[in-house]
């Protein structure tokens, strides 16, 4: 199958080509038939699959007919990166189109965003906080849309973003199209889908299946020595970009600054930075002037970072999705990556549900030579002990809404099996 058999516009043909894309993806082959039909779909993809082109596309083909000068897309995600990065795909894609798409989130400054949409928009991206806040000082006209998509609804979910979005919907037309995308499809998300979706078409790639191409690795440690061994492992791997996860949003600062004593090109990205600080954190690892980026999830959510090599959970996730969510960013378009996760005895519950979802047991690696059996120092240093819970977080990559994540606020500490720290056996797996 090529780009051709969809008979797209040829103002949006040429963005296709401009962006180099070849043939569609599983995602782009299966939705945009019904997209282009007007249908409602709900999509299970996550990032990395080529959803974005697979609503952007189609999208960009209908407002080449009829009116232009005001909103006619809406595509609403839970991240200031994501939009940003949907807007680029569809800069890219819609560069022959002279369709106008903008960006809409808080954390910046609301005055330049109500001159562009005076100016005129097609197509506006935004996170729900700030679109709510446009809604509500009419500066914003959002009676017009003709197609809404949801992007990363799970996410939305997972960061208390849907009294928002329903808070939206009642200001758009009953009559329009409806996309959903989410990368898993737990309740919340089904019954949304049942409020917003009419006669959906359901397309599903993946499931909860990593990348193949992606290897994964848990290396059993004790907390104390997560930071030595992480160097161990980037001294002895050969590493382009990595992305390494902590569990809050101190420790992702507090480990971007170990790395960089250590001489690493490393930044870190955490709710607390200023919007300046994070897109240069962002950009400086894009471009490589930074090798290594540590941040948390939710600060990380839909980085399009598809150059990473390898992902290091330096914290183990929450829940056996988010392990997903995180190595999904690496082992793109073929690529070979690495997913490396370091765990201690206290993360053995989560282990299992990660084999559980993966449907295959993880491979326990230990490095040979890595003195493993250095005491914990007595004074309580804090990477000697395990993260704490984030009581609330405060506005961060989430735009302005604390997130609520209530399954985060029960961490499983499993008193059953300890970490295997100082076993050498390498292919032991708990199957
Ligand atoms: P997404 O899942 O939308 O974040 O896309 C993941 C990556 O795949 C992005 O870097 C896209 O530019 C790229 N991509 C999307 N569609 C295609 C395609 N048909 N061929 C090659 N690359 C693609």
């Amino acid at each position: 199958m090529d780009f051709q058999t969809f008979d797209f516009q040829p103002q949006v043909a040429a963005g296709i080509t401009a962006a180099g894309y070849v043939t569609p993806t599983p995602i782009q082959a299966q939705a945009i038939p019904p997209v282009m039909l007007g249908r409602d779909v709900m999509g299970l993809a996550q990032t990395g699959t080529g959803k974005t082109a697979a609503f952007a596309l189609p999208i960009l083909h209908r407002l080449m007919n009829g009116k232009r000068g005001h909103v006619r897309a809406l595509i609403i995600a839970p991240t200031r990166e994501l939009a940003e990065q949907i807007n680029v795909t569809l800069g890219v894609l819609g560069q022959q189109t002279r369709l106008r798409s903008i960006t809409v989130y808080g954390g910046v400054n609301i005055n330049p965003q109500i001159q562009k949409l005076k100016s005129g928009i097609e197509i506006v991206v935004a996170c729900p906080g700030r679109l709510l806040d446009h809604i509500g000082q009419g500066t914003i006209d959002v009676s017009r849309v003709e197609t809404l998509v949801l992007d990363e609804a799970d996410q939305m979910f997972d960061m208390g973003f849907f009294p928002d979005i329903r808070r939206i919907l009642k200001h758009l037309p009953k009559q329009r199209q409806t996309l959903l995308f989410s990368a898993t499809m737990p309740e919340e998300i089904r019954r949304l889908a049942h409020e917003v979706l009419n006669d959906p078409v359901t397309v599903q790639v993946g499931n909860t299946a990593p990348p193949v191409t992606v290897s994964h690795a848990l290396y059993p440690v004790e907390q104390h020595l997560k930071t030595p061994l992480l160097l161990e492992l980037l001294h002895r791997t050969d590493t382009g970009s990595v992305l390494v996860f902590t569990r809050t949003k101190h420790r992702a600062k507090r480990l971007g600054e170990q790395l960089e004593k250590a001489g690493y090109r490393a930044a870190s990205l955490q709710g607390n930075l200023s919007q300046n600080r994070r897109q240069a954190a962002l950009d400086g690892f894009r471009d490589g002037t930074f090798q290594i980026l540590v941040a948390t999830d939710i600060a990380a959510r839909g980085i399009d970072v598809s150059q990473v090599s390898h992902v290091v959970n330096y914290d183990i996730p929450d829940t056996a999705e988010a392990y997903v969510h995180r190595i999904g960013r690496t082992g793109r378009a073929a690529r070979s990556g690495d997913a490396f996760t370091l765990v201690t005895g206290d993360d053995t519950a989560m282990v299992r549900a990660i084999e559980r979802a993966l449907k295959s047991p993880l491979e326990r690696r230990t490095v040979e030579g890595f003195d493993y059996s250095v005491p914990a120092p007595k004074k309580d240093a804090e990477f000697a002990r395990p993260p704490r819970e984030p009581r609330s977080r405060k506005p961060g990559a989430a735009e302005s809404k604390a997130p609520k994540r209530p399954h985060q606020q029960t961490r499983q500490t499993s008193k059953g099996g300890g970490a295997p720290t100082q076993r050498a056996d390498r292919s032991r797996r708990s199957h």
